[in-house]
């Protein structure tokens, strides 16, 4: 394990904040979340980036894989469907076609999704497996962002749920920063620790996801961060599509009574953020652009 000063401020001012379980594991082992002096909330000591892989692999670990293998498959791909549409439009009205790079991608759905629209896609994941994928030849797979050449330069960078997981975020900025045409957009998406349901699950709410989620970020946090790294959020919006999911990770037991809850819960969530909107949202997604 190792010790972190908060990567927002870089002070290492902070207080114990809630104490999690790995929720893909049985071990009894406790992780520390911490809040700094700034507000933002992280794991702190965390699993050395040399460590973390025993982490992710949990064959649990696939994020979509305890609703797809369900009566719930059929919604899942529903709301994949629509959460992919609605991916393409946020980016399409900044760029219609060019070059983008995905920074943690997966296993590469949104890179097919773009694909087929006609872009240009590096997909970068420590894990890459993209050999079921159509579109394959407008897909380059890489494992790191450093082998990208500079002629490379990208319209449009994504890290969609991505960057809670990365170790060395300053390391990460410069590769954006290097690697994003100057009228180029950044696109971030993350859990927001001010979600409305949060509160109801405390510790065993999903995204806490310790200690595979680093950070926990929030709409002022994000910015600071960005700044901090010479971006500023141009857009932000509510993620809607990752309320149900957020939610059902976060039940507790398979039972009709949870169940109930959780819709209860869902509608609670989805009302608040339409009143309140996006810094109000389970997941939040913000566009930035080189200040
Ligand atoms: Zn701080």
């Amino acid at each position: 394990m190792e010790n972190i000063n908060c990567i927002v401020c870089g002070k290492n001012i902070s207080t114990a904040y809630i104490e999690v379980s790995d929720r893909l594991s049985k071990s009894p082992e406790l992780f520390q979340l911490v809040k700094c002096d700034c507000n933002f909330v992280y794991l702190n000591p965390r699993p050395s980036q040399a460590n973390i892989s025993t982490y992710y692999n949990s064959p649990e670990y696939d994020p979509h894989n305890n609703l797809k293998n369900n009566k719930l498959g059929k919604l899942y791909k529903l709301v994949q469907s629509v959460a992919l549409r609605f991916k393409f439009r946020r980016i399409s009205s900044f760029h219609k076609s060019g070059k983008i790079l995905d920074v943690g991608g997966g296993n590469g759905e949104f890179a097919a999704f773009m694909a087929l629209q006609g872009w240009k896609v590096v997909l970068q994941d420590k894990i890459s497996k993209i050999d079921n994928l159509r579109d394959r030849e407008n897909i380059i797979a890489v494992q790191n962002l450093e082998k990208i050449k500079k002629d490379e330069c990208f319209n449009v960078i994504t890290l969609w749920h991505s960057l809670e997981h990365i170790h060395n975020i300053e390391e990460l900025y410069s590769q954006i920063n290097r690697l994003l045409k100057p009228d180029g957009i950044l696109l971030i998406a993350i859990p927001n620790i001010n979600a409305p349901e949060k509160p109801f699950f405390n510790n065993k709410w999903a995204p806490f996801d310790a200690p595979r989620h680093l950070y926990h970020f929030q709409l002022n946090t994000l910015n600071e961060l960005c700044n901090r790294y010479k971006f500023e959020i141009v857009r932000k919006f509510s993620l809607f599509q990752d309320t149900p999911y957020n939610i059902l990770l976060s039940l507790s037991e398979n039972t009709p009574f949870q169940f109930l809850r959780g819709m209860l819960v869902f509608c609670y969530s989805i009302i608040v953020t339409i009143l309140r909107g996006p810094e109000h949202s389970s997941s939040l997604l913000v566009i930035c652009r080189k200040a």
